[in-house]
């Protein structure tokens, strides 16, 4: 049988984080309130003007640069048609054939071998109003009794990234999509946060046989909400497909659902053609020309990249730590612990376990490590609390060290005894299989002790007096 090879592209929309929107001045932000951040030009009232959002076109260009584009000397906002509700004008401007930024390259550490995937373009837009359709169980419009239509996400700036479709695996597009929004956070340009829609990501996918030249017709897979939805929806429509040509069937262009509760895809609707979209240059607004000093400046600022850091942080912690602890924004943490004398394995745990949710000042850092490097000697209950406190202010480790642990076998072996003697039933059960309950009998201990008995020595003295 022959052997198929997954081609992938994906097409990521991240919403910029810029104070106002694309066109005009409402507030770019998260309201409660539906339709109090609109005005005449993003409800697109008759005569109303764009005026495009410096700090927008800016933020594109750093992504960009970042993506290793080419930055365009002159670039053109499009009006990209399509009847809609929630796109008042009955157009979208957008970029079209002249976008800010393109032919660039991404390239993903990985652990066999770096992978690049080449860049077509990232342009900017705006983003369309938000459609809630109500009464449905779905939460999409079939079904529905009526919808509602949100204009505050009307015009909001949106940056659109293409990529080649120079993925083949569901699990290499994971990986791309993790390391471009971990890059996307770094510049500052948006939270790209994909529960709450921030960053979306499109897939086309298609299968050919290895070996084989040229690409078979692909199908676009949408609605997919977080990376594992993504890299599951990927799986499940290269599956489709080698089905269908292995049964001598015939792909067919289309925009497909994927489903998580079946982990299948449905159809939506056929595919336009971009020319169905009418596409012709915005006369509202100039061509934007960017500066060459305003790029070089930009140029200059790009921090040093995720993509580079996991390069070299892999050979202190391994590869996969490495790209867990960058990719979920918790390498800071490990690096204070480090520079106070931690070991890297022990930082990289500790900052992606214990502190996941929690930003330790920089000032805590060397009691955190001596709290660490003792904190099989206090109690849990103290341990967990001086994590907590050190977000808050300034540690202090003696008194956390004071917490002591009572590993004492001559104190904790009455309290054990008298746990036992206390639980003839749960004893039996025990010795009759049921060996879950040693964690029970751990529980009972050290709530005699209020959390201060070492669980290791309750453990084994249960497991002696139980054997
Ligand atoms: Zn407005
Ligand atoms: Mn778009």
């Amino acid at each position: 049988m022959a052997e198929w090879e997954p081609v992938v592209g994906l097409e990521i929309h991240v919403q910029l984080k810029t104070r106002t929107k694309m066109f005009c001045r409402c507030a770019n932000a998260y309201a409660t309130e539906p339709n109090t951040q609109t005005c005449p030009v993003c409800l697109a009232f008759p005569g109303a003007l764009p005026t495009p959002n410096e700090t927008a076109i800016e933020w594109t260009l750093k992504l960009g640069l970042a993506l290793g584009c080419e930055i365009a000397p002159r670039a053109l906002f499009h009006r990209k048609h399509y009847p809609y509700p929630d796109l008042p004008k009955g157009y979208q401007i957008s970029q079209y054939d002249e976008p800010l930024c393109v032919n660039g390259s991404f390239v993903v550490p990985g652990d066999d071998g770096d992978f690049e995937v080449g860049i077509v373009r990232a342009h900017l837009e705006e983003d369309a109003a938000k459609t809630i359709h109500v009464g449905g169980a779905t939460g999409r419009i079939v079904g529905a009794a009526h919808s509602n239509i949100d204009f505050n996400r009307g015009g909001t700036p949106l940056v659109e990234i293409v990529t080649r479709p120079d993925i083949h695996s569901a699990e290499q597009a994971r990986r791309f999509l993790q390391l471009l929004r971990q890059t996307i956070v770094e510049l500052g340009i948006s939270d790209a946060e994909m529960e709450k829609g921030q960053l979306r990501a499109d897939a086309n996918v298609s299968v050919r046989e290895q070996g084989e030249a040229g690409y078979r017709t692909r199908t676009e897979l949408k609605n997919m909400n977080s990376f594992s939805h993504i890299a599951r929806g990927i799986d499940a429509e290269v599956r489709r497909q080698v089905a269908t040509w292995e049964v001598g069937g015939e792909v067919v262009q289309q925009t497909l659902d994927y489903e998580v509760k079946s982990d299948t895809v449905t159809p939506r609707r056929r595919k336009e053609e971009a020319d169905d979209y009418r596409y012709f240059p915005e006369p509202d607004l100039v061509p934007v020309e960017p500066a060459a000093e305003v790029i070089e400046r930009l140029r200059a600022d790009l921090p040093e990249l995720p993509g580079t850091r996991i390069r070299v942080l892999a050979a202190d912690v391994g590869f996969d730590h490495a790209v867990d602890l960058v990719t979920t924004g918790n390498e800071h943490k490990a690096r204070l612990l480090v520079e106070h004398g931690l070991d890297w394995p022990t930082a990289a745990n500790v900052a992606m376990n214990q502190l996941a949710a929690i930003d330790p000042l920089p000032e805590n850092g060397p009691a955190l490590v001596a709290i660490i490097e003792q904190r099989d000697a206090i109690t849990r209950e103290a341990l967990t609390a001086s994590f907590a406190d050190s977000a808050v202010g300034p540690l202090d480790a003696d008194a956390v060290l004071a917490h002591h642990v009572v590993a004492d076998t001559s104190e904790l072996e009455p309290l054990v005894d008298r746990v036992l003697a206390d639980s003839p039933g749960q004893v039996a059960a025990f010795r009759g299989g049921k060996q879950g309950l040693l964690g029970y009998f751990v529980g009972q201990v050290m709530k005699e002790t209020q959390g201060k008995a070492d669980p290791k020595v309750v453990n084994e003295l249960l497991r002696t007096k139980l054997g």
